[in-house]
């Protein structure tokens, strides 16, 4: 793939995504503030673009690096280990999140990406890296629509069986396809099956990555038709709940028509669909 293909997407993401709030605690972190929510059209953040260097004097010059800006993964500041997810955003407002999982898959994603598209909300996508292989474009789409993209392990093994060296390759491996195919390394990172352990927060952290969970499953995994998966959502919308959906794994057929109930109704009761902030 073409790098500078992707420049142009990083530097959107920036704009769009650049300060990762403070994960606020109990399981929280803090939705942000003025970032792009449904039904309006948020002021672009500003983007951190190239900065003018100071002229160097003396024997400054010595502590530049010759190419470039520096080594480009380093994460400003090491994450703390948690021992337990994010369940739910905090922060004022009706603000809630969607989360869709397992993808991305050709069949049921772009239908999902379309939806949230023609009522201007973001969402995070955990995705998992070996769907990523298959199906970079998919993630390119969710980058230039201002998507989040997370982690979800290349291959969705139950990390409590494996050892630390596997799950690091899981989750490292993951990381680096989703730099390649999004444009910027991911920021947060989900437990398949929601099996933590404390390896998989040690490891995400070192990664630069925040475990998050959700509040609210919708089910759609046992595929229970749309009516359940519906109200699933709808009688478990509140302030700061992280919805669970499933765009992969299985016939999402039913997931794909719920949204269509349930998001013109989150709308419509004042709900503001966001993305998680942190500092980058
Ligand atoms: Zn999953």
């Amino acid at each position: 793939m073409q790098k500078d293909h992707f420049f142009t997407r990083r530097r959107m993401l920036l704009a769009g995504a650049a300060a990762l709030g403070a994960a606020g605690t109990g399981g929280a972190v803090l939705a942000g503030v003025g970032e792009k929510t449904s039904g309006t059209a948020a002021a672009p953040a500003p983007v951190p673009g190239p900065q003018a260097r100071p002229a160097l004097k003396g024997s400054a010059f010595r502590l530049q690096p010759l190419t470039g800006d520096g080594p480009p993964h380093t994460p400003a500041h090491r994450l703390k280990v948690r021992e337990e997810p994010i369940l739910r955003i905090s922060g004022r407002g009706r603000h809630m999140m969607l989360t869709f999982d397992d993808g991305p898959n050709p069949d049921y994603t772009p239908h999902i990406l379309d939806t949230l598209a023609k009522y201007d909300v973001r969402a995070m996508f955990f995705v998992c890296g070996e769907c990523v292989a298959d199906y970079r474009e998919l993630v390119a789409r969710m980058a230039d629509e201002g998507h989040v993209v997370g982690n979800h392990t290349w291959t969705h093994p139950l990390l409590t069986t494996l050892n630390r060296k596997e799950i690091h390759s899981e989750m490292a491996r993951t990381s680096d396809i989703i730099e390649d195919t999004y444009g910027e390394r991911p920021q947060w990172f989900r437990a398949p099956y929601g099996a933590w352990n404390r390896a998989a927060f040690q490891l995400g952290a070192e990664m630069g990555m925040e475990p998050m969970a959700w509040t609210v499953d919708t089910t759609d995994w046992m595929e229970p038709g749309t009516d359940t998966i519906t109200d699933r959502v709808e009688s478990g919308a509140a302030p700061g709940v992280v919805v669970l959906s499933h765009d992969a794994g299985g016939d999402r057929s039913q997931t794909v028509h719920a949204i269509h109930e349930w998001l013109p109704y989150l709308i419509d009761s004042g709900y503001h669909l966001t993305v998680p902030r942190r500092r980058l």
